[in-house]
């Protein structure tokens, strides 16, 4: 938490991005990058990652009991995922609206997964849904050491 000169909060918060496999077989990893960028987070950790099945049904617990469960670890193992921690103000809840909605035709054009997908079921990324769910995947995907603390020269021209 850093407070400026007129004593406002600014907190700082994380958020897990990965790109999906359907996304990283499409190329849109640039372009997942470059959107959250160019918004001003900043990016303090990414891998390339081939996760495995008990990864990603601990990474997608919450939805065990869900008719597409088991689909939905298939898709995520089908191939690699770019994993992402990205920081700055409100990350989370702005990360969520940089993807779109989870239906991509529910989805405006503007976000991810309105300009670039059709289907639910390859929605090409995914993003942390609240800050304690960005605590507890961020947990899961990277380790401490692997999370990079650095100061942006840009942080000063997009904070006041
Ligand atoms: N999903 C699906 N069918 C559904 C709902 C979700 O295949 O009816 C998949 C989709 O890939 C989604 C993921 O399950 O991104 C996780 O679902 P969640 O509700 O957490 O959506 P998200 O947080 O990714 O928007
Ligand atoms: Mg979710």
């Amino acid at each position: 938490v850093r407070f400026n000169h007129f004593f406002s909060v600014v907190a700082m918060e994380q958020t897990f991005i990965a790109v999906k496999p359907d996304g990283v077989q499409r190329g849109l990893v640039g372009e997942t990058v470059r959107r959250f960028e160019q918004k001003g987070f900043k990016l303090v950790a990414m891998k390339m990652v081939q996760a495995s099945s008990a990864h990603l049904e601990e990474h997608y617990k919450d939805l065990k009991e869900k008719p597409f469960f088991s689909g939905l670890c298939t898709y995520m193992a089908s191939g690699p995922v770019v994993a992402m921690v990205w920081e700055g103000s409100g990350v989370v809840a702005m990360g969520r609206m940089l993807l779109g909605e989870t239906k991509p035709q529910d989805s405006l054009p503007g976000t991810l997964r309105g300009d670039f997908c059709i289907n639910v079921g390859r929605n090409i990324v995914h993003g942390s849904d609240s800050v304690e769910s960005a605590k507890r995947e961020i947990a899961l995907w990277f380790k401490r050491e692997e999370i990079v603390t650095w100061k942006s020269c840009t942080h000063d021209w997009l904070y006041e």
